[in-house]
């Protein structure tokens, strides 16, 4: 073969380099979704809207009652690798915010038209910066923030053509706010589509974490969810060694007959972030090992609380794949904590029958 010809090396231009990073991170208008739902909740918010139009290809509003961005700090937020929530290593080590990189809404704004409206808590006036222009104009609105992101991947046409009917990115809009949902019983969420709610959940202030945890679940997948499923409460015990700390699993885990012939209702979170994990399913998947057979599904919503130390989030631009220190661990944690929930209900009618 003959030589390549020799192209000089160049620094790419910054809207480049942005429009690099989204396709790591947007891959359809459910990725937006679930940036903007992540933003909302780090600046505490306790209600968030979503507004969607044409399966959010449109437009992808998110409104948040949370802190809310200063006037002097909009133009900042569209930065790359801009983020007021890590400041230097130990910080992203010990990460407890969902987001930490600083990108997500750079590269949104690279790839389709947005504009962020806020008022931040203490201030008195609104203003609305356009991510396209720069300007910065007073709006009226109550404290909090709203991003609006229309006509995604407007400039990156080849994207946009792998995109599904509006039906089908609906949904998996949904299935993104249904994520954060069952993470955040405590917080209210609704989701607006071409001007009609399509969902709704009522924040739970109900103080015992189970309690709220069992509300949701039953808003989110009906109550048929929380009567076929056990309460799964466990924790590795630290007297094992003076070296092995505590790992906390709870949450619900469907009984066998709650099996479905689809993965469709396994949420698994790390720290309050969904996660996809293979540990994690494997754990859970194996304490059903002689109670369902063939390909039969369990369901569960099962949170995993951990040393933030002792696991890595920064593993994929999109978060969703975490990285265990002791994934030993983790997985033992899994399994037995769902095994002894559904063992529990057993030994208790035995126990009844031999009274
Ligand atoms: P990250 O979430 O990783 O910090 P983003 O690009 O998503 O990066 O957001 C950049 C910054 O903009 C955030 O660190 C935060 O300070 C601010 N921000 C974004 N969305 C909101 C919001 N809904 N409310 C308050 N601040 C926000
Ligand atoms: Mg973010």
């Amino acid at each position: 073969l003959p030589p390549l010809p020799r192209r000089p090396i160049r620094e790419l231009p910054d809207e480049l380099i942005s429009q690099i990073a989204a396709g790591e991170v947007v891959e359809r208008p459910a990725s937006v979704v679930r940036e903007l739902v992540d933003n909302a909740l780090d600046a505490g918010a306790t209600q968030v809207t979503v507004r969607l139009l044409a399966g959010g290809v449109r437009l992808i509003s998110v409104e948040d009652n949370g802190s809310g961005i200063v006037r002097d700090e909009l133009h900042i937020a569209f930065k790359r690798h801009a983020t007021s929530k890590i400041g230097n290593l130990q910080d992203l080590e010990s990460v407890a915010t969902m987001g930490f990189r600083g990108e997500a809404l750079a590269a949104i704004n690279s790839i389709a038209d947005c504009a962020i409206l806020s008022r931040a808590s203490g201030e008195s006036a609104a203003y609305l910066l356009d991510g396209r222009t720069g300007e910065l104009s007073p709006v009226a609105r109550s404290g909090g923030t709203t991003v609006e992101v229309k006509e995604l991947f407007y400039s990156t046409p080849a994207r946009r053509k792998f995109l599904k009917t509006d039906a089908t990115e609906l949904a998996h809009c949904v299935e993104a706010v249904r994520r954060h949902a069952l993470a955040r019983p405590d917080v209210g969420f609704a989701i607006w589509s071409d001007g009609k709610l399509v969902e709704q959940w009522r924040r739970c202030e109900h103080p015992d974490p189970m309690t709220a945890l069992d509300q949701r679940l039953a808003d989110v997948l009906g109550s048929e969810f929380v009567e076929r499923s056990v309460v799964v409460n466990y924790r590795t015990s630290a007297t094992r060694s003076d070296l092995t700390p505590t790992v906390r699993v709870w949450g619900r885990a469907g009984i066998p007959d709650a099996a479905r012939s689809r993965a469709d209702q396994q949420f698994c979170y790390v720290n309050g972030r969904f996660v996809r994990d293979k540990v994690l399913t494997h754990g859970a998947r194996s304490a059903y090992e002689d109670v369902l057979h063939g390909h039969r599904q369990p369901v569960y919503a099962l949170y995993v609380e951990i040393d933030p130390t002792r696991v890595d989030v920064n593993v994929h631009p999109t978060k969703i794949e975490v990285r265990f220190r002791d994934s030993r661990e983790v997985h033992q944690a899994m399994r037995h904590g769902v095994e002894d929930a559904l063992a529990a209900p057993r030994a208790a009618l035995a126990e009844a029958a031999a009274s």
